[in-house]
């Protein structure tokens, strides 16, 4: 999808009047297409210590090729792990200042390190210095180009399959200038043309929008989906789930019973769940002064405390599985504050802390919930907001656009795959790097 100022940007006569006004000129983002390769082009790898090596694992057997030089990268890929201190850091500029320009439009930027873990003052300020590196190359280098820093754990070199391989991918086309960490897991084995073959999936509020994208891209990736909503949405509700042959199941989450209902329903169909998205959510935006009660406790009752009610009752009854998988929506609001939304974003940086306080939880059965934080989408949501809020929305992020629901339901898949065991309690932005927020 390209927005009208996109259009016009990309015309001949548009590009110049932009290009002389100093005005953003977005790129067009390659997103990922059924039977595409996970990286549409040669990866240039820098570095050769061991996650150099860990790269190259990732990539076996996927047909992407790995090369020294190359005229134009899909990708450029810096190993960082042995930096010592300091003046290492000025192996960031002897590899990409003559490469950088070299990435094709809608390339992407990976930097690898290990994470600062006290061990050593020196390498610890170093990979700490790596961040404001990413950051900043992520809001210079433009052409739909994202820029990402992995660190990862020892031991944990080799889960870093599913994530090398998406934040490689078109599929990440809207993640850029995010620090993932990735610690040590047992990786369970899985398909990566079907990572989710065999599991059972919940997405709630997925009868539009977001949701309907998540419950979607869940079951392209082989997933047995239950399509959940209010029963207000029946209709398209159904529509979703037999589009995706999933199972529609109407339930209100801020009912008493829910928890107990969804456990119950779970039980007797499957036997548990592998796979919980916690998407559904609800804004009533309104000055604090002014608004009622009722705004306050229902955004807050939908977006938070139901979330909380239902993970707790699935944990308690253990039905939450094995290596289970838990994704909550968050929001870059949540992060960043936005007037008129006390509500909201009180209930979005809850979400961040529910993430934070469950992960031990889900760590103790192997498993992992994180957050994802999504800026400025292109929903009836947003389509509704007055002009110039959304163009102020759409433009303030380093890809100068807004991103798709399919971005969002990329990133909660990937988060979803058996092979990202080693991120958890984390929150990943899918904002283009927003100019907001931390
Ligand atoms: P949406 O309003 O299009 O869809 C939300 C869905 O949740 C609807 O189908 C709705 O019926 C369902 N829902 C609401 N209350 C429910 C309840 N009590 N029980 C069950 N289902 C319920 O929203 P969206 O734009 O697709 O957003 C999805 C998620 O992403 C939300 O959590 C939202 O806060 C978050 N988010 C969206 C954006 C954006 O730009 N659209 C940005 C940041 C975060």
């Amino acid at each position: 999808m390209v927005d009208r100022y996109q259009r016009v940007t990309s015309s001949g006569p548009g590009r110049a009047i932009a290009r002389r006004l100093g005005l953003p000129r977005p790129a067009v983002l390659p997103r990922h297409r059924n039977g595409d390769p996970p990286v549409p082009g040669p990866v240039l790898l820098g570095g050769d210590g061991a996650l150099a090596a860990a790269v190259r694992t990732a990539l076996d057997g996927t047909g992407v090729e790995i090369v020294a030089g190359a005229e134009r990268p899909a990708a450029l890929v810096f190993d960082s792990g042995d930096i010592a201190g300091p003046a290492g850091l000025r192996a960031l500029h002897a590899f990409f200042t003559g490469r950088v320009r070299s990435v094709r439009t809608g390339g992407r930027i990976l930097v690898l390190c290990r994470p600062p873990d006290g061990a050593d003052p020196a390498a610890d300020i170093a990979r700490r210095a790596l961040t404001g590196f990413v950051r900043s190359l992520g809001k210079e280098v433009g052409r739909g180009i994202t820029v990402s820093l992995l660190r990862v754990a020892s031991g944990a070199d080799a889960g870093i399959g599913s994530t090398v391989r998406f934040l490689l991918s078109p599929r990440s086309a809207y993640v850029s200038g995010q620090v993932i960490d990735v610690g040590p897991a047992a990786v369970p084995d899985s398909d990566p043309a079907a990572p989710l073959a065999g599991r059972t999936a919940v997405v709630t509020g997925a009868a539009q929008g977001i949701g309907a994208a998540i419950a979607e891209t869940l079951a392209r990736d082989g997933a047995r989906v239950v399509c959940l909503d209010v029963p207000a949405q029946g209709e398209a509700l159904a529509a979703v789930a037999n589009r995706i042959a999933g199972v529609a199941l109407h339930l209100d989450i801020t009912a008493d019973d829910a928890p107990a209902t969804l456990a119950g329903y779970l039980t007797e169909r499957y036997g548990g769940v592998d796979v919980l998205v916690h998407n559904a959510g609800v804004l009533r935006d309104r000055t604090l002064a002014k608004m009622t009660e009722a705004e306050w406790d229902i955004v807050l009752t939908v977006n938070l405390v139901a979330q909380q009610a239902i993970t707790a009752g699935l944990v308690a009854d253990g039905l939450l599985g094995k290596e289970s998988r838990v994704v909550c929506l968050s929001s870059l609001n949540g992060i960043a504050g936005a007037a008129g939304q006390t509500n909201y974003a009180t209930s979005k940086a809850g979400v961040i802390g529910l993430v934070e306080a469950y992960a031990p939880v889900l760590a103790a059965r192997g498993g992992t919930i994180n957050a994802v934080a999504p800026g400025f989408i292109e929903t009836r949501m947003t389509a509704t907001m007055p002009l110039a809020v959304r163009e102020i929305g759409r433009r303030a992020n380093s890809l100068a656009q807004g991103g798709l629901p399919v971005d969002v339901a990329e990133a909660v898949a990937w988060l979803a795959q058996p092979g990202s065991a080693g991120i958890t309690g984390q929150t990943v932005r899918v904002c283009g790097q927003s100019m907001l927020g931390a």
